[in-house]
């Protein structure tokens, strides 16, 4: 069978897309590898989502999303993509079946960039974790540290701070990147300092994480940090491993126009994936609408 649409990652712009898709009548596939919602299933409290006065938890908005692209008729599988080929008819190849779509919009998003230093990937899972709202509950009253200063290291380290006893939070300039809300809320937290100027260097720990090893980057001074758990938040990479066919800018990002209208006739991008100034749920979730009804367009 051939779907008119098919739409690979089941984050806020793949669903998004799945709605507005299957609501217009598509016959509509969306392709998720790991859980439905992507980074919104880990994500605690989402205070600017409009509609949610009273903030909402990130898996209850994509179990929203979900039935709400199901009841409009959308199928949503589970399956790990081998391969995607453009053309009239668009394959997608996974490890046990190949689907074809006249249209293809890729909201496959990123993956969490790891620091790449000795002991992160040996201790992962033992006290270096890449998720507070999974793992922050294990270090009840233990003493922490976030490395990054964007919007998740902060959000990350707000909620951490409920749990653990104190959350040092290593950024490797002497300003944050995150938004001025949330800067305002960390440093105004009583279990939150700030190291500046520093990147970590080494995790260390026999059984599970003992210490963190920084160095100043003005000064070189290395110090030695005793504690439970490194959490980890320097960014993101874009899933692009599979559509090298398309035009990428320099940091592996897909470009599109603002249809989000790729390099290739038929196929679309939105969300996290593509090239954009502002990624939020609610940029992600209009992504996907337009690369949807452009689809539709583009079917006509
Ligand atoms: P990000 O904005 O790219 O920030 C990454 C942070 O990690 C930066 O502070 C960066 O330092 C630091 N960093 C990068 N590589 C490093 C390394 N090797 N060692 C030490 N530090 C390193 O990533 P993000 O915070 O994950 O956010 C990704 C996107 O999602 C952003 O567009 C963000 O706005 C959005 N987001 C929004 C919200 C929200 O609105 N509530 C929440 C989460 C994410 P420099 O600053 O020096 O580059």
């Amino acid at each position: 069978m051939v779907y008119d649409v098919i739409i690979i990652g089941g984050g806020p712009a793949g669903l998004s897309a799945a709605i507005y898709s299957s609501r217009s009548g598509l016959k509509t596939l969306l392709i998720e590898r790991e859980m439905i919602g992507g980074h919104l299933i880990i994500t605690d409290f989402i205070e600017n989502y409009p509609g949610f006065d009273k903030g909402v938890n990130g898996f209850d908005l994509s179990l929203k999303l979900q039935t709400q692209a199901e009841t409009f008729g959308a199928e949503i599988i589970s399956a790990e993509i081998k391969n995607v080929s453009d053309g009239l008819i668009k394959k997608i190849i996974t490890e046990e079946s190949e689907y074809q779509a006249k249209a293809l919009i890729i909201a496959a998003g990123t993956s969490i960039r790891k620091l790449d230093i000795d002991g992160e990937f040996e201790l992962t899972g033992k006290g270096v974790s890449y998720c507070a709202v999974c793992d922050a509950p294990l270090f009840k009253g233990k003493d922490t540290a976030v490395i990054g200063g964007g919007d998740s290291a902060l959000q990350e380290a707000i909620y951490l701070s409920k749990f653990a006893k104190s959350v040092k939070i290593i950024h490797r300039r002497d300003t944050f990147r995150a938004s001025k809300n949330l800067q305002d809320k960390a440093l105004n937290t009583s279990n939150i300092s700030v190291i500046y100027d520093s990147v970590p260097l080494e995790i260390k720990g026999l059984e599970r994480v003992e210490k963190l090893i920084i160095s100043n980057v003005k000064t070189q001074k290395k110090e030695e940090l005793e504690l439970s758990a490194v959490f980890v938040f320097i960014g993101l990479i874009p899933n692009t491993a599979l559509f090298s066919f398309l035009k990428l800018d320099e940091s592996g990002y897909i470009l599109t126009d603002e249809n989000m209208q790729t390099s290739s006739k038929g196929i679309f991008a939105c969300g996290d994936i593509r090239q954009k100034n502002l990624r939020q749920i609610i940029t992600a979730a209009s992504d996907g609408a337009i690369a949807a009804i452009e689809a539709e367009k583009f079917l006509q």
